[in-house]
């Protein structure tokens, strides 16, 4: 029996993805904002964001929290390349980095046509190793998130960044706040959350589809998802082609098809999540003050 104060359950299909016996776990608290979290299967260990605060934390299995990079610039979203490498959105410096094996910090993208980027927000790696990621305008809105500052893109894009040849190109340009992004496990989908009605309710609270032509364009975009209240944020894919999306109830599990399958019900907001643990079946959820984490029956997606 699933506990009625953990899940919603829509479609009998989601029974199959969770656990009667798991429950959710506050791992941690005391963030102003948590985002961001990628998990490090080679270290056993989550990474995440906590915005306003400046900083990165790290998890441990039985060794608690520390932090793991102070003066973050703002970072938000963080996910990982083909050679396990972390991939940093920054607010606060409008850029997306990449963290050396020796810790250095190498720029990879902060303008497009000689502008300044808006302030990256999240971002994933396809099996390629583009780069592909978010840029709305949350971290240039106030002075809490980054540093308030007038847009000088016209539009709020989704990037594809190609590392082999240098070439950043706007494969998307018309979302009003783009922000999540995840492929299907055949990486000839992408979805896309469009957040727009965090700060006006007419906007958006959806998430779209594209089919990903060639590796390197998109097409066919199309709602895949819309949500009744709340913003989709950060989302990740299971193996079975679920889109596993934050909510502002929870987390809600969605069939390829687009179908709700199931909530799962969090104490506060969510900003994002993904999976964990040495197999993969851990949901690690980031929503605002804590860091939360349940057992699930499905496998994420992720790389490496
Ligand atoms: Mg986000």
């Amino acid at each position: 029996m699933l506990s009625p104060s953990l899940y919603e359950i829509h479609h009998s299909g989601f029974r199959a993805l969770v656990l009667p016996g798991a429950g959710l776990e506050e791992l941690h608290s005391g963030c102003r904002w948590a985002e961001g979290p990628v998990w490090f299967r080679d270290l056993g260990c989550l990474l995440w964001s906590d915005i306003p605060n400046q900083r990165m934390l790290r998890w441990v299995p039985d060794g608690g929290v520390s932090v793991f990079r102070s003066g973050s610039n703002f970072a938000n979203g963080n996910t990982r390349d083909r050679q396990g490498r972390l991939i940093t959105c920054e607010h606060g410096t409008r850029r997306v980095t990449r963290t050396e094996t020796d810790g250095s910090i190498t720029v990879l993208a902060d303008s497009y046509q000689g502008r300044r980027l808006n302030s990256p927000n999240d971002v994933v790696v396809r099996s390629d190793g583009t780069i592909w990621f978010t840029d709305p305008t949350y971290g240039i809105l106030s002075d809490y998130e980054g540093f308030r500052a007038e847009p000088e893109q016209p539009t709020r894009n989704v990037y594809r960044l190609d590392l082999a040849t240098g070439a950043l190109d706007a494969v998307v340009d018309d979302f009003v706040q783009p922000n999540g992004l995840a492929f299907s496990p055949d990486e000839t989908r992408l979805y896309v959350a469009d957040s727009g009605a965090s700060h006006d309710d007419a906007g958006p609270r959806h998430i779209r589809v594209f089919d990903v032509v060639d590796g390197n364009r998109l097409t066919n975009g199309r709602i895949f998802y819309a949500m009744e209240s709340g913003v989709p944020d950060g989302l990740r894919v299971d193996t079975e082609g679920n889109v596993w999306t934050s909510a502002g109830d929870g987390v809600h599990c969605v069939s390829p098809e687009g179908r709700l399958l199931g909530k799962i019900l969090v104490p506060q907001i969510v900003a994002n999540l993904t999976f964990g643990g040495p197999r993969r079946n851990r949901l690690f959820i980031t929503a605002t003050r804590s860091l939360y984490s349940l057992y699930v029956s499905a496998t994420g997606v992720q790389a490496p």
